[in-house]
């Protein structure tokens, strides 16, 4: 027998009791004649107690024992003069009588604490030491709750949870496929799904009505920022659904998650903002709104006054960074340098300090300080406040400005960690153009027109809006959907919107188009990000953290050394050969 109890559980009330505990020796500490060990399993920690003048070979022993040490001890629970109430366990500790080794150790690479000395890499090569570092554990434990009460949401509410394959053909999601030969079908290859879009849908005309999965999906994407090769969704899709549907059935899954994993409860429904509003407000279609600081366009009332630099602007827009009008010329040089980082994109920075009716800027040369009192009222700004006023072309200043909006939001402490805002982003735009013009899906193609914008697909197809949502959470993009179309005439007039020809779609999406024929009910979901809303909740930097086994940030898995080369003979039999020499 390995253990009577786990390493968490034994309390004052246990005293007297002879027990067996098996563990990591998390720690050993020589105090005199006595010799301390902290006792480490998944639960918890129990401090175990030798003592040199009651039994010296066992004292010997357990000081021969290192760091991570796999061992089985039997004792008897007593009572601690130094009791430590940090931890449930303090108030006790383990008398022992035998020590069994169950596994040796070599000394780990990093210490197997929550602040480790050991750097990224070095605790990525070695993640099976990483996850016994309980902050790290506690995340994956958090993974484990949350997916369960998913599940339990989901399954209260009839979904049916619903495999679908891995081998599959492409679907278009927007990013490069990772793709798989076929060894049976010679030149011939799989790809691995960036969602099961498709599927899904092909589900609601199989009849099964609400559907999900908490599923892998992969997108060959350059790893820019906090992305991995392979992610796990929440995917769902129902059918006899409006957009209104979704929304409601989801932000009650979001309702249940925030109260069962952080005990937040929200009331009242979560805002909904249209695609426009969130970037003519907030420059970016994910607003964090834990905090205002909304965007002032001022194009109408800044022209005209000579300055050439607004007068040949498209928009001229700011925000009001509230009590920074004691910003020094260094900080706004600062503040300027970072507005021009490519990142951003913008040519130059006007400011306007106000102060007590008085008006300081940039720009005094040719605004007066009625003018500038104009910008101040529309800014809403009180005294003490400072306008950044950024100009150029829209789409591009608007952008500048959230990003502005947020680095200025970081400065004054108002992303607070434990506050969220969720809210819905809707309207999006059925399409929007490519860097040739070009018209692309802004969802995906399967996205659904609204009814009344259906005759503006001939004319003005850019102006179309979408059945289409985004749930966002303090700027985090959480999960998105859309209404999907389900009659083949429709699908194939955005098709063709999309420059396919009729024989590239029967090529892509023949499949799709045939089930349409037999009967497809109207039908709609959406797919969340797993990764990123873990993370969230953990008040986590890097999805990495939530994520047992995570590839690097440039795709690698450094433990277990993949991707690896593979040895001719199985190229011979996948039909490969590779312009890379070995
Ligand atoms: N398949 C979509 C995605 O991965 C989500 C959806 O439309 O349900 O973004």
């Amino acid at each position: 027998m390995y253990r009577t109890h786990n390493c968490e559980k034994l309390r004052i009330n246990n005293i007297g009791e002879d027990v067996i505990l098996s563990g990591w020796v998390q720690k050993i500490r020589n105090l005199g004649g006595m010799t301390f060990i902290d006792l480490r399993d998944r639960y918890g920690i129990t401090q175990l107690v030798f003592d040199m003048n009651t039994n010296s070979d066992l004292c010997l022993k357990a000081r021969k024992l290192g760091r991570e040490y796999v061992i089985k001890i039997n004792g008897k629970v007593v009572e601690r003069s130094n009791k430590n109430m940090d931890m449930p366990t303090g108030e006790i500790e383990i008398n022992i009588s035998d020590i069994d080794i169950l596994s040796k150790s070599s000394v780990p690479p990093f210490t197997i604490e929550n602040n480790t000395d050991g750097g990224e890499e070095l605790r990525m090569k070695y993640r099976y030491l990483d996850l016994r570092r309980q902050t790290v554990k506690n995340s994956i434990i958090l993974r484990h709750k949350m997916a369960q009460e998913v599940r339990s949401y989901l399954n209260l509410n009839d979904f049916l949870e619903i495999e679908t394959p891995v081998l599959i053909k492409s679907t278009p999601e927007g990013a490069r496929d990772f793709v798989v030969p076929s060894r049976m079908n010679a030149g011939k290859f799989y790809a691995l799904p960036q969602s099961p879009q498709l599927f899904k849908q092909l589900l609601m005309i199989g009849g099964f009505d609400k559907y999900y999965q908490i599923v892998k999906c992969f997108r060959d994407e350059d790893f820019r920022s906090d992305r991995q090769p392979e992610f796990t969704q929440i995917d769902c899709e129902m059918s006899f659904v409006e957009q209104d549907d979704v929304i409601n059935m989801f932000e009650g899954l979001t309702k249940h998650l925030f109260d069962k994993i952080l005990n937040i409860k929200f009331k009242e429904k979560f805002p909904h903002i249209s695609y426009q509003d969130a970037v003519n407000l907030y420059g970016s279609d994910r607003p964090d709104i834990r905090f205002d600081m909304k965007i002032n366009n001022i194009t109408e009332i800044a022209k005209g006054n000579n300055f050439k630099v607004f007068d040949d602007s498209e928009y001229i827009g700011g925000i009001c960074a509230k009590g920074l009008g004691n910003y020094s010329r260094k900080q706004l040089d600062k503040l300027t340098k970072w507005v021009r980082r490519p990142q951003i994109g913008a040519k130059g920075l006007v400011y306007v300090k106000c102060n007590n009716g008085n008006f300081k800027s940039s720009v005094n040369k040719f605004y007066s300080q009625t003018d500038l009192e104009k910008w101040a009222k529309k800014f809403d700004a009180n005294s003490g406040d400072l306008l950044l006023i950024l100009s150029g072309k829209k789409t591009e200043i608007l952008f500048a400005l959230g990003e502005l909006r947020l680095e200025i939001a970081n400065r004054l402490n108002l992303r607070n960690n434990n506050k969220y805002s969720p809210l819905w982003v809707v309207d999006f735009p059925l399409f929007e153009k490519d860097e040739t013009g070009n018209l692309r899906a802004m969802h995906h193609p399967f996205t659904s027109p609204k009814t009344e914008d259906k005759q503006l697909l001939d004319t003005e197809p850019e102006k179309v809006k979408a059945n289409a949502y985004d749930l966002v959470i303090n700027g985090v993009e959480i999960g998105g959907g859309s209404i999907r179309i389900h009659n083949n005439e429709m699908q194939e007039k955005i098709f063709d919107l999309l420059g396919f020809s009729k024989e590239e779609a029967k090529a892509q999406f023949g499949f799709l188009m045939n089930a349409f024929k037999y009967g497809a009910p109207p039908h709609g979901g959406v797919a969340f990000g797993f990764d990123r809303w873990t993370a969230l909740f953990n008040n986590s930097e890097s999805i990495r953290d939530i994520i047992a086994f995570p590839k690097n940030n440039t795709g690698k898995d450094i433990m277990i050394d993949a991707p690896a080369d593979i040895d001719k003979k199985q190229l011979n039999d996948l039909h490969l050969r590779t312009t890379v020499k070995f």
